[in-house]
């Protein structure tokens, strides 16, 4: 299989062309085709002679990231976009507008294999990881769909970006190159459902990215009992590694609770969660849960998770309920790549 040339950091780039016999700005000249022109094909990068064109050619590949659909929301704008790459899977991405500009969702992993009890993405379990040029992929690609420029980043899609450690860093490393769209680290978010090791890892990586820890149970045993990764790292070891990623960087950690109606969203729930964030310099979103069609979790009544919210701030947690972006466009996280899953099923059928 041919080199996939967008996955090349700046300075990595430079070397593959030196080692084709080219001078080193024409590193720079390739590098800005493909991470500001947002090129996709060698034919394109008309500086470059016809011979340069056809050595990168046959050496190496643009791995396609190609829009297979497009939802907009009536309601506020959301865009939710359906992506097919080279080998058939099929990824979703989300372009959400705010005042303070154009935010994209985007996925590290084609399924997941994390098992989360609520979450619609894992249901299929983890065909592969995407590389760093697929979920760069899916930026670049809204950005030329909508002529709009992006100005943060979420990995908040479908997969466990650090459960696809090496790839997803070289991502950050790619989209946040000044020679590249060079988004701010500062406006680029990773959540994670806690995989201990790589979050120390992360934190030593000198990145001022935001972290954001899937949290969904305020003890031990009950996160166990909606995310199985817990089995392999509990509670105290997973705020632990929050507690380093935010000396390490001095980056406030967000805390992500999926509030679960009679599941998690109780009185003594809020009063644990409380008492595990208290002492920390942190930030909860609450997110009531997305019912998916698979699963019988109920999202609480907007009054019920109103007073989870106010019993957290009365304790000086500080907290906000998560804004429901597109909820007339196929819900929830998964739920598009899910649909067209199914349908692809139902064809096959026929
Ligand atoms: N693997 C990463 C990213 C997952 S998606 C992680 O676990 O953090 C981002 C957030 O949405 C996570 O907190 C995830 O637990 C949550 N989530 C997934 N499905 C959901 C649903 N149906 N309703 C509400 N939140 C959900």
């Amino acid at each position: 299989m041919k080199k996939d040339i967008r996955s090349y950091g700046y300075t990595e780039l430079q070397k593959e062309l030196e080692h084709l016999g080219e001078k080193a700005f024409r590193a720079r000249q390739v590098y800005e085709w493909l991470h500001v022109k947002l090129s996709d094909s060698f034919a394109e990068m008309t500086n470059l002679s016809l011979k340069l064109r056809e050595k990168l050619d046959g050496e190496y590949e643009i791995f396609p990231v190609s829009p297979v659909e497009r939802q907009i929301s009536r309601l506020d704008g959301t865009n939710k976009f359906l992506f097919r790459l080279w080998d058939g899977n099929m990824v979703e991405s989300v372009l959400m507008r705010y005042k303070h500009g154009n935010s994209v969702c985007i996925s590290s992993q084609a399924g997941c294999r994390m098992g989360c009890a609520f979450c619609a993405s894992t249901i299929g379990g983890l065909k592969r990881n995407l590389t760093a040029s697929e979920m760069l992929g899916q930026i670049y690609q809204i950005q030329k769909i909508t002529g709009e420029r992006v100005s943060n980043v979420v990995v908040m899609g479908t997969g466990e970006p650090l459960d696809n450690y090496e790839n997803f860093v070289q991502f950050i490393r790619l989209l946040t190159d000044e020679h590249g769209l060079h988004i701010s680290q500062r406006n680029v978010t990773v959540s994670t459902c806690g995989i201990v090791p790589n979050m120390l890892r992360l934190a030593e990586e000198g990145f001022q990215i935001t972290l954001a820890l899937s949290l969904h149970g305020s003890t031990q045993e009950k996160r166990r009992k909606l995310m199985p990764v817990a089995n392999k790292y509990d509670l105290e070891e997973v705020l632990a590694a929050c507690d380093t990623y935010f000396e390490k960087t001095g980056r406030r950690v967000t805390f992500e609770y999926s509030l679960v109606h009679g599941v998690n969203d109780r009185e003594e729930d809020a009063r644990e969660l409380a008492a595990i964030l208290r002492p920390r310099n942190c930030h909860l979103n609450l997110i009531p849960v997305n019912p998916v069609k698979e699963r019988d979790f109920v999202r609480p009544s907007r009054e019920n998770a109103l007073n989870f919210k106010n019993k957290l701030e009365k304790s000086g947690i500080n907290v906000t309920i998560r804004r429901e972006m597109g909820s007339d466009i196929d819900g929830a996280c998964g739920q598009l790549r899910r649909r067209y899953a199914e349908e692809e099923k139902i064809v096959d059928e026929i």
